[in-house]
């Protein structure tokens, strides 16, 4: 069965990886940016809006998914007419925008922050009034890893920060004191069959996570695999789910879907039997599901705009170092690390990641896991 995938980043790399040694075959199409995914695959390089690059692509591929929820609805409405889109059109259509996505959650009972819609220059009175300050101004579309998006003090940081972005539309958003953050992947397949994978704590810094951990289990695994569930069963699900939280009082508050395989579930390569990557192209083609095991104790730090030197950051086989093949680039995401805590106890596993924290220059969060690790100690 060969799949085709709407991009050529890291995601269809791993995708492609996945499929190694499967009867599976990936087909990226998307703008180079990886020298390593040739490795995997033979990837259609170029526009996916060009009209000819995208039927050689379709000539060749069974099914279409994406590695960004960014991809124009116009263009899967094509490629809909000859080849099947899974996760299907109608998930784009709401996880695209915010707006839309906060209304979906609030109509299946899913906590979100406070919200209200930016269209025209009256909504600003109205949104500072129903939400307040602080608040996170988000364009509804094309935001990721922090884009599109500033902190709001006051009506006249809205305004201001409303110009910035050209007056499209987009939401204000109560800022969330949250204790935490964490993310739950669910995989659903052409037969409704779910499952799920442990939660991860994640970490952000400038919008960009750093940091996700999945250390022994997490009290909200079943409130959050009940949002998944409630989500997928709604829009017959088929592929891989990731839902964002902010834990707030030892609840979730709904903060986003991404309808594909997700950063915070890099864990899952090495850190269980059947990643993310595996089970979503699983979902798509019909195969059946492999529900995960997953070790006691795993961790991933991403590295953001360039690679350390894997020497320099003394891990040794308790580690898997991915290299995304990228050329360095502010802010970009160019690979990760995942620490695999087997048989580790959790306070000789907290050290670990502190230290490799420090070694990959991420010193603030290094002392912040440091606290928590010694308030669970
Ligand atoms: P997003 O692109 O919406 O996933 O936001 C990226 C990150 O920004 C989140 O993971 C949070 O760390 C932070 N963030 C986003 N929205 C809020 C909010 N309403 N309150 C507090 N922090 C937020």
């Amino acid at each position: 069965m060969k799949v085709g995938v709407l991009g050529a980043g890291q995601l269809a790399l791993m995708l492609a990886q996945a499929s190694v040694g499967t009867n599976i075959k990936v087909i990226p199409i998307g703008h180079n940016i990886s020298d390593k995914l040739e490795l995997y695959c033979d990837p259609i390089y170029g526009d996916m809006n060009d009209s000819v690059l995208l039927e050689q692509f379709l000539a060749q591929v069974d099914v279409v998914t994406y590695e960004t929820e960014n991809v124009s609805i116009d263009l899967l409405k094509i490629i809909s007419k000859t080849t099947q889109v899974l996760p299907g059109l109608n998930v784009l259509e709401i996880f695209q925008d915010r707006l839309s996505e906060k209304k979906y959650f609030e109509r299946l009972d899913i906590p979100v922050a406070t919200y209200h819609d930016i269209s025209q220059p009256t909504d600003i009175d109205k949104a500072s009034e129903h939400v307040g300050f602080p608040g996170i101004l988000k364009t509804r579309r094309d935001g990721y890893d922090g884009k599109g998006q500033a902190i709001v003090n006051s009506k006249e940081e809205l305004v201001a920060a409303w110009d910035t972005f050209k007056h499209i539309p987009c939401i204000l958003e109560g800022f969330v004191s949250f204790s935490g953050e964490v993310s739950v992947i669910a995989v659903r397949s052409i037969d409704g069959n779910s499952i799920f994978y442990p939660i991860t704590e994640n970490h952000h810094r400038d919008g960009i996570l750093r940091l996700s951990t999945k250390i022994g289990e997490n009290d909200l695994q079943a409130v959050a695999e009940g949002y998944a569930q409630k989500i997928m069963a709604d829009t017959n699900y088929v592929g891989c789910m990731a839902i964002e939280f902010f834990v707030v009082d030892s609840t979730l508050v709904a903060n986003e879907v991404a309808p594909r395989v997700h950063n915070s579930g890099h864990w899952t390569i090495g850190g269980t039997d059947a990643s993310q990557f595996a089970n979503h192209l699983n979902a798509i083609t019909g195969n059946a599901l492999i529900t995960p095991t997953a070790l006691s104790a795993v961790a991933m730090i991403n590295f953001i705009s360039e690679l350390p030197n894997p020497l320099a950051l003394n891990v040794g086989a308790e580690s898997l170092f991915h290299d995304y093949g990228k050329d360095n680039r502010p802010l970009r995401k160019v690979g990760h690390l995942t620490l695999l805590g087997d048989g580790m106890d959790t306070k000789e596993f907290y050290q670990l990641v502190v230290k490799t924290l420090n070694a990959s220059g991420e010193t603030a969060l290094a002392s912040d896991i440091s606290e928590q690790a010694a308030s669970i100690a």
